[in-house]
């Protein structure tokens, strides 16, 4: 099948998910997930009306990008892999996004090349740069803050950014990769409640977006309050890692 066609089918779920779970039909974003894909293939996805992508590996990020912005400006790309503080530099003029914020030296890192980008007169795709913060709530997954205390810091840290055009915009999980629908569900759950949580320790900061669901979960982190699913397979096809 095409990846118009998959991201049809795709949308249908997450429309009939967030029926069932009482929410506004299009409170959803759709990303795809675009690692291990040629550019061909996210054109295809741009043609079928998705705008929203994301890349885990900036070396690939930075190879690909460019030109797609080129010919398709309403592309709009995020980070979602982890991030080694120096490719950070590299990575900021092509993303709205990083939503795998998982330490405070990054965002250190992010705001120190945040100034000397706008300092430098480099074109950039957006001005303002949303950060997701990325909390472990499985147990396979290696990623994301593991600590509360260390979440709260962080987020005091960025919180002093704002007039950077650093921009504190909600948090980002992956659930265990398992077949065990319980324990994803209670891995989305804990993203809900953390941020939950974190809203009402931080009520200036717009902490809306909840990114979780990929595309064997997707369906269930939409019933768990997910505003943002992210998508790779179900769209492109399985990776092949050459
Ligand atoms: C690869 C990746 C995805 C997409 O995974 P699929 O199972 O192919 O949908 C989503 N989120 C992150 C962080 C990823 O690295």
């Amino acid at each position: 099948m095409g990846i118009k066609e998959n991201c049809d089918i795709i949308l249908e779920k997450i429309h009939a998910a967030e029926k069932r779970a009482g929410r506004a039909e299009g409170s959803v974003k759709l990303m795809a997930v675009s690692k291990f894909h040629p550019a061909e293939a996210v054109v295809e996805a741009l043609e079928a009306g998705v705008t929203l992508f994301g890349e885990n590996r900036v070396q690939e990020a930075c190879g690909k990008f460019p030109d797609i912005f080129a010919s398709h400006p309403e592309a709009e790309l995020h980070l979602i892999g982890s991030l080694q503080r120096n490719k950070v530099k590299q990575i900021l003029p092509l993303v709205s996004c990083i939503q795998s914020v998982d330490r405070l030296e990054l965002i250190q890192e992010i705001a120190k090349q945040k100034d000397k980008l706008a300092e430098s007169g480099i074109a950039v795709k957006e001005d303002k740069l949303r950060l997701l913060f990325e909390v472990h709530t499985g147990e396979e997954s290696k990623s994301g803050f593991t600590d509360k205390d260390e979440l709260i810091r962080a987020l005091e840290f960025a919180a002093s950014l704002k007039d950077k055009g650093i921009e504190c915009a909600g948090f980002m999980t992956m659930a265990p990769f398992t077949d065990d629908t319980a324990l994803i569900r209670s891995s989305f759950r804990k993203l809900s409640e953390t941020a939950a949580e974190m809203r009402v320790r931080f009520p200036e900061l717009p902490l809306a977006e909840l990114s979780m669901g990929m595309s064997h979960d997707f369906e269930i982190a939409v019933e768990e309050g997910s505003t943002l699913v992210r998508v790779g397979t179900a769209i492109f096809g399985e990776r092949v890692y050459a």
